[in-house]
């Protein structure tokens, strides 16, 4: 069976950490490249001769490695799509055991999606503030995690490219959070605290307000291009808001409005010299972290006996 080349050379790569993380180094040493100020550095050197970067132990080596592993040009939004596809999984089967039948097609039980994360605005009142960040990743059925899909294959890697992956990373993940904060005011507002939320769009209009704020300031056909694209964009989540079909619409304007002020003040293009990358990954690896430990609540959350 032919593999696309993505994957043959995906691979070569894992086979290739394999073997070097079982001591058979059979590879030839080649010179490499600083992470932080991409340097040409030396076949044995631990620290970059240029800007001192460690490249073994620092944010910049880790966030290489991290890279490689995952492959591709644009590995966040390959990460990110993993774990809504794997948390999706997990709460389909999970669903499918508390009605006894598994169902691809049906909606996820919202006891589940409660458990998984789903933000309640009275819990998060209450300090489970995990119930913020959470819900980016979580979806209620095939329809919705394949629409939100959809969007971010087509805006992601745009975005991820243009701003370089660990903004990036930072940039869905701050959008996401500011998205669920506006719902949850909405929500304590209006319905006083009533019922619960989750999806990734409002992340998603996050990308959509930064792609804005970012083609207001530059000019050109692609900025130009993008632009009306975009406007199309918010264009739908209006109508979608004017539609009784029970989106959540103060997440959506959350996420636009959060990323449409990052956009103002973050600088649109990838990190040029070292200290614009050091400052990167610690955004993209604070991001990061609180992602992992959000998870692990959830996860003890879930087993903890009710
Ligand atoms: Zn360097």
């Amino acid at each position: 069976m032919a593999l696309p080349y993505r994957w043959q050379w995906r691979i070569e790569r894992w086979k290739k950490s394999l073997r070097t993380l079982f001591g058979g180094g059979d590879e030839q040493p080649r010179p490499k490249i600083c992470p932080a100020c991409g340097a040409l550095v030396g076949i044995s050197a631990t620290r970059c001769h240029e800007c001192g970067t460690s490249l073994t132990f620092s944010l910049a080596a880790a966030s290489k490695s991290l890279g490689g592993l995952i492959g591709g040009e644009t590995p966040i939004t390959t990460l990110i799509l993993t774990v809504n596809v794997l948390l999706f999984g997990v709460s389909l089967l999970a669903t499918g055991r508390e009605t006894g039948a598994l169902n691809l097609f049906g909606s996820i039980s919202g006891r589940i999606l409660l458990r998984m994360g789903a933000r309640q605005s009275i819990a998060i009142l209450q300090g489970e503030l995990w119930r913020l960040v959470m819900p980016i990743f979580l979806h209620a059925g095939l329809l919705h995690i394949g629409m939100n899909s959809l969007f971010f294959v087509d805006i992601g890697p745009q975005v991820e490219r243009l701003y370089g992956s660990a903004r990036y990373l930072f940039i869905y993940v701050f959008t996401g959070i500011c998205s669920f904060i506006a719902s949850t005011a909405w929500n304590l507002w209006i319905y006083g605290g009533y019922g619960i939320g989750i999806g990734a769009s409002g992340a998603l209009s996050g990308l959509i307000g930064i792609l804005l704020a970012m083609t207001s300031r530059r000019g050109g056909a692609y900025a130009r291009m993008m632009r009306s694209q975009m406007m199309r964009m918010v264009g739908y989540l209006v109508i979608m808001a004017l539609l009784p079909i029970g989106v959540d619409n103060a997440a959506h304007f959350g996420g636009l409005a959060a990323g449409f002020l990052l956009g103002k003040v973050m600088m649109d293009r990838e990190p040029l010299n070292s200290r614009e990358h050091n400052r990167a990954y610690a955004m993209g690896w604070t991001a990061g972290i609180v992602v992992v430990a959000c998870m692990v609540t959830m996860v003890v959350h879930y087993l903890r006996p009710s």
